[in-house]
Protein backbone atom coordinates (compact mmCIF):
# COMPACT_ATOMS: atom_id res chain seq x y z
CA UNK A 1 0.00 0.00 0.00
CA UNK A 2 1.21 3.26 -0.43
CA UNK A 3 -0.31 5.85 1.74
CA UNK A 4 -0.06 9.95 1.58
CA UNK A 5 -1.08 12.89 3.36
CA UNK A 6 -1.02 16.27 1.12
CA UNK A 7 -0.84 18.80 3.15
CA UNK A 8 -1.08 22.63 3.13
CA UNK A 9 -3.58 25.22 4.27
CA UNK A 10 -6.85 25.89 2.50
CA UNK A 11 -6.18 27.09 -1.38
CA UNK A 12 -2.66 25.73 -1.56
CA UNK A 13 -4.63 23.41 -4.65
CA UNK A 14 -4.89 19.99 -2.40
CA UNK A 15 -8.14 18.66 -4.27
CA UNK A 16 -6.65 19.24 -7.60
CA UNK A 17 -3.40 17.77 -6.90
CA UNK A 18 -5.11 15.13 -4.90
CA UNK A 19 -7.92 13.87 -7.57
CA UNK A 20 -4.59 14.22 -10.65
CA UNK A 21 -2.29 11.96 -8.32
CA UNK A 22 -4.84 9.44 -7.04
CA UNK A 23 -5.90 8.36 -10.38
CA UNK A 24 -1.60 8.53 -11.51
CA UNK A 25 -0.42 5.91 -8.18
CA UNK A 26 -4.45 4.14 -8.50
CA UNK A 27 -4.94 5.20 -4.60
CA UNK A 28 -8.57 5.94 -3.04
CA UNK A 29 -9.02 10.26 -2.52
CA UNK A 30 -10.26 11.17 1.06
CA UNK A 31 -11.17 14.65 1.00
CA UNK A 32 -12.50 15.42 4.78
CA UNK A 33 -13.84 18.65 3.68
CA UNK A 34 -15.43 17.10 0.79
CA UNK A 35 -17.22 13.87 3.39
CA UNK A 36 -18.36 17.08 5.12
CA UNK A 37 -20.12 18.74 2.37
CA UNK A 38 -21.89 15.79 1.09
CA UNK A 39 -22.99 15.34 4.95
CA UNK A 40 -24.18 18.96 4.90
CA UNK A 41 -25.80 18.65 1.00
CA UNK A 42 -27.90 15.42 2.62
CA UNK A 43 -28.90 17.22 5.71
CA UNK A 44 -27.67 14.80 7.83
CA UNK A 45 -27.40 15.58 11.50
CA UNK A 46 -23.31 15.25 10.85
CA UNK A 47 -23.79 17.83 8.24
CA UNK A 48 -25.43 20.18 10.14
CA UNK A 49 -23.40 19.97 13.20
CA UNK A 50 -20.12 20.58 10.69
CA UNK A 51 -21.67 23.00 9.02
CA UNK A 52 -21.62 25.64 12.41
CA UNK A 53 -17.94 25.02 12.10
CA UNK A 54 -17.06 25.13 8.71
CA UNK A 55 -18.87 28.40 8.14
CA UNK A 56 -16.77 30.23 11.07
CA UNK A 57 -13.82 28.68 9.34
CA UNK A 58 -13.35 26.63 12.41
CA UNK A 59 -12.06 23.01 12.74
CA UNK A 60 -14.98 20.31 12.95
CA UNK A 61 -14.44 18.59 16.42
CA UNK A 62 -11.43 15.58 16.48
CA UNK A 63 -13.91 12.75 17.34
CA UNK A 64 -16.18 13.61 15.07
CA UNK A 65 -13.88 13.53 11.94
CA UNK A 66 -11.98 10.87 12.75
CA UNK A 67 -14.70 8.57 13.06
CA UNK A 68 -15.77 9.57 9.59
CA UNK A 69 -12.68 9.30 8.07
CA UNK A 70 -12.66 5.30 9.81
CA UNK A 71 -15.62 4.44 8.58
CA UNK A 72 -15.09 6.18 5.08
CA UNK A 73 -11.36 4.32 5.27
CA UNK A 74 -13.43 0.90 6.38
CA UNK A 75 -15.53 1.13 3.50
CA UNK A 76 -12.76 0.24 1.15
CA UNK A 77 -10.78 -2.57 1.80
CA UNK A 78 -9.31 -3.35 -1.17
CA UNK A 79 -7.60 -0.17 -1.81
CA UNK A 80 -4.02 -0.08 -3.48
CA UNK A 81 -3.89 2.61 -0.62
CA UNK A 82 -4.86 6.40 0.13
CA UNK A 83 -4.46 9.79 -0.13
CA UNK A 84 -5.34 11.72 2.36
CA UNK A 85 -6.55 15.76 1.55
CA UNK A 86 -7.51 17.71 4.26
CA UNK A 87 -6.81 15.25 7.33
CA UNK A 88 -5.06 15.01 9.44
CA UNK A 89 -5.63 18.78 10.52
CA UNK A 90 -4.37 18.25 14.40
CA UNK A 91 -1.71 16.38 16.07
CA UNK A 92 -4.34 13.97 17.40
CA UNK A 93 -5.85 13.32 14.28
CA UNK A 94 -2.10 12.04 12.51
CA UNK A 95 -1.86 9.90 15.57
CA UNK A 96 -5.31 8.44 15.52
CA UNK A 97 -4.43 7.71 11.69
CA UNK A 98 -0.96 6.28 12.37
CA UNK A 99 -3.01 4.10 14.93
CA UNK A 100 -5.38 3.28 12.20
CA UNK A 101 -3.19 2.01 9.79
CA UNK A 102 -0.94 0.48 12.04
CA UNK A 103 -3.86 -1.52 12.30
CA UNK A 104 -4.14 -2.34 9.10
CA UNK A 105 -0.34 -3.51 8.98
CA UNK A 106 -0.01 -0.47 7.26
CA UNK A 107 1.50 3.35 7.43
CA UNK A 108 1.84 6.63 6.39
CA UNK A 109 4.76 6.53 3.63
CA UNK A 110 5.29 10.34 3.45
CA UNK A 111 3.46 13.80 4.09
CA UNK A 112 3.75 16.44 0.91
CA UNK A 113 2.95 20.04 1.91
CA UNK A 114 2.64 22.46 -1.01
CA UNK A 115 3.99 25.85 0.44
CA UNK A 116 1.62 28.97 -0.74
CA UNK A 117 1.90 32.45 0.69
CA UNK A 118 -1.18 33.30 2.44
CA UNK A 119 -1.84 36.14 0.40
CA UNK A 120 -1.87 33.99 -2.66
CA UNK A 121 -4.19 31.88 -1.05
CA UNK A 122 -6.70 34.12 0.18
CA UNK A 123 -6.37 36.02 -3.71
CA UNK A 124 -7.39 32.19 -4.93
CA UNK A 125 -9.92 31.43 -2.69
CA UNK A 126 -11.99 34.96 -2.87
CA UNK A 127 -11.65 33.37 -6.95
CA UNK A 128 -12.89 29.92 -6.40
CA UNK A 129 -15.56 31.68 -3.65
CA UNK A 130 -17.05 33.14 -7.56
CA UNK A 131 -17.94 29.88 -9.11
CA UNK A 132 -17.65 26.84 -5.84
CA UNK A 133 -20.75 28.06 -4.17
CA UNK A 134 -18.53 27.40 -0.72
CA UNK A 135 -19.90 29.91 1.97
CA UNK A 136 -16.43 29.43 3.61
CA UNK A 137 -14.73 30.87 0.75
CA UNK A 138 -16.86 34.01 0.26
CA UNK A 139 -15.91 35.96 3.00
CA UNK A 140 -12.42 37.41 3.28
CA UNK A 141 -12.35 37.34 7.29
CA UNK A 142 -13.23 33.51 7.02
CA UNK A 143 -10.68 32.71 5.01
CA UNK A 144 -8.32 34.29 7.23
CA UNK A 145 -9.82 32.82 9.84
CA UNK A 146 -9.14 29.22 8.30
CA UNK A 147 -5.18 30.13 8.07
CA UNK A 148 -4.62 31.15 11.32
CA UNK A 149 -6.11 28.26 12.35
CA UNK A 150 -4.23 26.15 10.13
CA UNK A 151 -1.17 27.77 11.57
CA UNK A 152 -1.82 27.35 15.13
CA UNK A 153 -3.71 23.72 14.70
CA UNK A 154 -2.42 21.93 11.51
CA UNK A 155 0.95 23.12 11.01
CA UNK A 156 2.61 21.28 13.90
CA UNK A 157 1.33 17.79 12.02
CA UNK A 158 4.36 18.75 9.59
CA UNK A 159 6.54 18.16 12.52
CA UNK A 160 5.02 15.06 13.26
CA UNK A 161 6.10 13.23 10.10
CA UNK A 162 9.50 15.15 10.37
CA UNK A 163 10.32 13.70 12.99
CA UNK A 164 10.09 10.43 11.61
CA UNK A 165 11.65 11.98 8.34
CA UNK A 166 8.34 11.32 5.93
CA UNK A 167 7.83 14.83 5.75
CA UNK A 168 9.02 16.94 2.71
CA UNK A 169 7.91 20.65 1.41
CA UNK A 170 7.61 21.47 -2.41
CA UNK A 171 6.95 25.07 -4.22
CA UNK A 172 3.19 25.22 -4.85
CA UNK A 173 3.07 28.06 -6.85
CA UNK A 174 2.88 27.76 -10.37
CA UNK A 175 1.04 25.99 -13.53
CA UNK A 176 -0.98 22.68 -12.28
CA UNK A 177 1.08 20.13 -14.35
CA UNK A 178 4.34 21.53 -12.91
CA UNK A 179 3.64 21.08 -8.80
CA UNK A 180 2.06 17.52 -10.38
CA UNK A 181 5.39 16.68 -11.45
CA UNK A 182 7.30 17.93 -8.19
CA UNK A 183 4.48 15.58 -6.48
CA UNK A 184 4.78 12.52 -8.87
CA UNK A 185 8.69 12.85 -8.24
CA UNK A 186 8.60 13.12 -4.43
CA UNK A 187 6.15 10.09 -4.93
CA UNK A 188 7.74 7.77 -7.30
CA UNK A 189 10.74 6.30 -6.02
CA UNK A 190 8.04 5.37 -2.64
CA UNK A 191 6.20 3.78 -4.78
CA UNK A 192 9.33 1.06 -5.71
CA UNK A 193 9.77 0.65 -2.06
CA UNK A 194 5.80 -0.26 -0.97
P1 LIG B 1 -11.54 21.80 3.12
O1 LIG B 1 -12.50 21.39 2.07
O2 LIG B 1 -10.45 20.78 3.36
O3 LIG B 1 -11.00 23.19 2.93
O4 LIG B 1 -12.36 21.83 4.49
C1 LIG B 1 -13.43 22.74 4.68
C2 LIG B 1 -13.80 22.81 6.15
O5 LIG B 1 -14.23 21.52 6.60
C3 LIG B 1 -12.68 23.18 7.11
O6 LIG B 1 -12.50 24.59 7.18
C4 LIG B 1 -13.17 22.58 8.41
O7 LIG B 1 -14.20 23.35 8.98
C5 LIG B 1 -13.80 21.28 7.94
N1 LIG B 1 -12.79 20.19 7.90
C6 LIG B 1 -12.34 19.53 6.80
N2 LIG B 1 -11.42 18.61 7.14
C7 LIG B 1 -11.29 18.68 8.48
C8 LIG B 1 -10.48 18.01 9.43
N3 LIG B 1 -9.60 17.06 9.05
N4 LIG B 1 -10.60 18.36 10.74
C9 LIG B 1 -11.48 19.29 11.14
N5 LIG B 1 -12.26 19.99 10.28
C10 LIG B 1 -12.18 19.69 8.97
Amino acid sequence: MLNLILFGPPGSGKGTQATKLAKQFGLVHISTGDLFRYEIGNNTPLGTEAKRYMDQGQLCPDTVTIGMLRAKVDRHPQAGGFIFDGFPRTVAQATALDRLLKGMGEEVNVLIALEVSEDEITARLLERGKTSGRPDDQDEDVIRKRFSVYQAETAPVYNHYAEFGKARRINGVGEIDNIFDRLTAEIEPLKQLS
